[in-house]
């Protein structure tokens, strides 16, 4: 096992009717601002009870933060904030609005001139607002990590920061209840994506981390379909399964101490940058392309995902990996989101423009082995076809 360190601080308040402990989570005596996606959680109840819990507070609201959230529209959120003297934070949405939160939090107290520096130009994050959120989509595991991702103009670009960690997150399973089969199966894809990418790559014999990750892909395996089936979408326990998993498949735990590879995230970012495409409906074309390109350099860790998740014990060695790559793929379809470029509608003309963002973007070696260049990026897309 590699050395680590490993905290996370978000305090979890997982459960139905659980938004009223933020009433008690935020100090009284803050001035909040509630930030807040299209609309969503005023048709479902959720702003209703949010606004409940806050009763005694002094709270103000930003709405409009879209999905894939861009840097022109979260600059706007300063103005409030400065209006209004506001102190702390409160994302109430999916990860788009967890993560344009993460950016207001950090934009706000920003000393440089423009606050895309520290994000295009790596400028470091020195202080940010307190923040705390109510998720409604299980997917990002934005609600209790240090990362983001924010658009601007085309440029799909991540940013992290212990300081943008949320205080705390309040996961109540019954809010997912009002989510579309379409968002339903992003959020379940993206979750299953983040655990592989810290899962499939090489052996340090981190054997807790290894049966951790085993355990959430098995519990997406198991659950995502039944979210998506009529008899049992409505069951709060697969509702909090997902939403457990989703969260644990990226604070930091499965992680720590072992090597990453986010090279399906970094190739797809630039896919939703192009072409606007759902974040996970991106990483289901390209993890299985990964796949099949790093065959070689994850090959024990392919065969241990062969055994342990899929059950495959026959046939030799390549066709035992090529079947666990079939069954992924049967897998996404199953959660029906695309598997492949064609899908949805791009082509081998699409990939030079591709490549020239990745190179753009400094995404030029990726991977546990900082061996996926440009060109094997290239390889993954052309297999991704
Ligand atoms: P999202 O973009 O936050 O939300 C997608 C849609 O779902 C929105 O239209 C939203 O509507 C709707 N929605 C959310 N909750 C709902 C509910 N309970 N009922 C009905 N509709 C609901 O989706 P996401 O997949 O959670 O986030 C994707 C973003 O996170 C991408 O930008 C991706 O790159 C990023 N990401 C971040 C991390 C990280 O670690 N920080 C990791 C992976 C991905 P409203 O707008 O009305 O709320
Ligand atoms: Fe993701």
């Amino acid at each position: 096992m590699l050395n680590f360190s490993f905290q996370n601080t978000t305090k979890i308040l997982f459960g139905e009717g659980q938004i009223k402990a933020i009433s008690k989570a935020i100090p009284k005596d803050a001035k909040v601002l509630v930030t807040y996606g299209g609309g969503s959680i005023k048709a479902n109840g959720v702003y209703e009870q949010v606004a409940a819990a806050l009763s005694e507070h002094t709270w103000f609201e930003f709405s409009g933060i879209e999905p894939n959230p861009t840097y022109a529209n979260l600059m706007k959120a300063l103005v409030s904030i400065r209006e209004h003297d506001v102190d702390y934070l409160l994302a109430v949405g999916g990860g788009s609005v967890v993560d344009g939160t993460k950016f207001i939090a950090a934009a706000a107290l920003y000393e440089g001139d423009d606050p895309w520096d520290f994000i295009a130009k790596g400028q470091p994050i020195k202080q940010a607002l307190p923040m705390g959120c109510v998720l409604t989509l299980p997917a990002t595991g934005s609600e209790s990590n240090t990362g983001a991702v924010v658009t601007r103009d085309g440029n799909k670009l991540p940013f992290s920061s212990p300081l943008l960690r949320p205080l705390f997150a309040v996961l109540d399973p019954a809010v997912t209840l009002s989510l579309s089969d379409r968002q339903i199966s992003n959020g379940v894809v993206d979750a299953f994506v983040h655990t592989m990418e810290q899962y499939l790559t090489y052996s340090v014999n981190g054997k807790v981390q290894d049966r951790f990750a085993e355990s959430l892909l098995l519990t997406l395996i198991e659950e995502g379909p039944k979210a998506l089936a009529a008899d049992t979408k409505n069951d709060l326990d697969v509702r909090g399964n997902i939403m457990w998993a989703a969260t644990m498949a990226l604070n930091g735990l499965i992680g720590s101490g072992v090597p990453q590879d986010w090279s399906t995230h970094m190739i797809a970012h630039e896919l939703t940058g192009a072409y606007g495409i759902d974040h996970a409906r991106t990483l289901s074309i390209v993890l299985p392309a990964v796949m099949k390109i790093r065959k070689e350099a994850k090959r024990d860790k392919l065969l241990q995902y062969a055994q342990r998740i899929w059950n495959l014990t026959d046939g030799d060695e390549d066709t035992r990996i090529q079947r666990a790559i079939e069954l992924t793929e049967q897998f996404f379809t199953a959660m029906q989101v695309p598997t492949r470029l064609s899908h949805v509608d791009l082509a081998e003309a699409q990939i030079d423009g591709l490549i020239e963002k990745l190179t753009q973007h400094g995404m030029v070696k990726l991977g546990e082995h900082k061996a996926v260049t440009p060109d094997v990026s290239r390889e993954i897309l052309v297999a991704a076809l």
